[in-house]
């Protein structure tokens, strides 16, 4: 008996959602992988990076590494444009793909929410090459506050009171306390850092208990936290809000939020405001061999909200398209995503961390812990494992940051 033809999958985006996608069809499927960079980014770290205590190579791992022995090809390129008649993506390498099933898995970028001035004069917080330039942009400002010997105050401001705020604010503060005073006492005396919050609590999606200790202890490590401030316009050197005093600002970090990539604008599929839009099977509304995963994904869970761009529901997007699609080359009924949410969690620094799982919450120390576990256990490849090992370890023992480089030049 002839075998059913393998069907020719073509995955757009090697993230959370794309390479897992591409590592769960085995080899029932002829399977491309296309990114513009030749490796993942694990993002949940990437403010270790811009707080100077990981190595940037830590928080990437080669996408070919990924994929050895697994029969998966990879393209380094970016999409061009996609030829729906006859079923081809163009890259910008020149090089034409034909697939049966398109899988868009690009996932997203920092939104500015039409605040003038962020792109000009913000730090956006979502590749290891803005956290290398946000680390270099505060190291480079602590070394000209060595210089002076007068009250001159250099303020580090972070935009965005989530998860990626805080723990951007915690990290700061901790540089600032320990490695940078032990640098320069007076130079890290005369750094202040702000978290700027337009919201009335920290950290929304959690409980208002924990939104309150965590603000507590940032506090507790130097922050500034500025709730209900909603900013209106980034300068050069401050941040105007609305209904109030301009905030002086020398580095201004934007973490309010991010939006589908913008690349979907070119795919010509149709968009859920800046996602694409996506059925509860996974599939493209009205384009049943193109799927969407991940933060892109304008996809709706129960209460009819998208779901949360958060790796968990990449990494269950992905599993799942492979199935479905597998599912359709095997003329079997699809079925619909279903979102199964595992809880959230947040550090705030040495020790301190927030952990919610429907009722069940977790704080302290043993929060921390479990942080740190997930972390490392979803953290790809062994050396990036080790290595991040090493640099928590020291950092630990020693309260030093052994990352505090200026690489951004030459
Ligand atoms: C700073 C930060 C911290 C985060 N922390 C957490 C956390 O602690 N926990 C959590 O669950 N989630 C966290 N997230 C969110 C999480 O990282 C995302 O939800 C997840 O990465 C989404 O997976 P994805 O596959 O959709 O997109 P991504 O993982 O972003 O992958 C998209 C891929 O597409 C590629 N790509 C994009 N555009 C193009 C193009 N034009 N051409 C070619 N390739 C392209 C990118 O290079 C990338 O490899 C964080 C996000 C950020 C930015």
């Amino acid at each position: 008996m002839p075998t059913a033809k393998k069907p020719r999958v073509l995955i757009l985006g090697a993230g959370f959602g794309g390479l897992t996608a591409a590592r769960a069809f085995g080899d029932s499927a002829d399977v491309t992988l296309i990114d513009r960079h030749n490796f993942q980014t694990f993002l949940p770290l990437l403010y270790q990076v811009a707080t100077a205590g990981l190595a940037a190579d830590h928080v990437a791992h080669p996408i070919r590494g990924a994929l050895r022995n697994r029969g998966v090809q990879f393209r380094m390129g970016s999409p061009l444009s996609v030829d729906h008649k006859n079923k081809s993506v163009k890259l910008d390498s020149s090089e034409t793909l034909e697939f049966d099933h398109l899988v868009v898995a690009l996932g997203s970028a920092t939104a500015d929410f039409g605040v003038t001035g962020v792109a000009e004069h913000a730090l956006g917080m979502k590749s290891v090459h803005e956290a290398i330039l946000i680390r270099a942009e505060v190291m480079r400002r602590f070394e000209d506050l060595c210089r002076f010997e007068d009250e001159t105050i250099f303020s580090i401001s972070v935009v965005g009171g989530g998860p990626t705020g805080v723990e951007m604010a915690g990290a700061f503060a901790e540089l600032v306390r320990g490695p940078l005073k032990n640098d320069q006492a007076h130079a890290a005396a005369h750094m202040k850092i702000n978290l700027i919050e337009a919201g009335p609590r920290l950290l929304p999606m959690f409980s208002p208990k924990l939104s309150e200790r965590t603000k507590k202890d940032l506090e507790k490590l130097g922050v500034n936290v500025l709730l209900n401030t909603a900013v209106a316009e980034v300068k050069p050197r401050s941040i105007f809000i609305k209904n109030g005093e301009p905030i002086p600002s020398e580095v201004t970090i934007w973490a309010a939020g991010v939006q589908g990539e913008p690349t979907a604008g070119i795919l010509n599929l149709p968009l859920a405001g800046t996602r694409i839009d996506t059925d509860n099977t996974l599939q493209v509304a009205h384009y049943p061999h193109i799927w969407a995963i991940g933060d892109i994904a304008g996809f709706k869970g129960k209460d009819g909200k998208f779901l949360p761009m958060v790796a968990p529901v990449a990494m269950q997007q992905g599993r799942f398209v492979a199935q479905q699609i597998l599912r359709v080359a095997k003329g079997e009924k699809l079925k619909n995503f279903k979102y199964k949410d595992k809880g959230s969690m947040a550090t705030i620094g040495r020790n301190k961390a927030i952990v919610e799982v429907k009722k069940f919450k977790l704080t302290g120390v043993l929060a921390w812990y479990a942080w740190l576990f997930l972390h490392l256990f979803y953290l790809l490849g062994g050396r990036n494992k080790i290595g991040t090992i090493a640099d928590w370890t020291w950092n630990y023992i020693t309260f030093d940051r052994g990352n505090r480089h200026i690489m951004d030049t030459l």
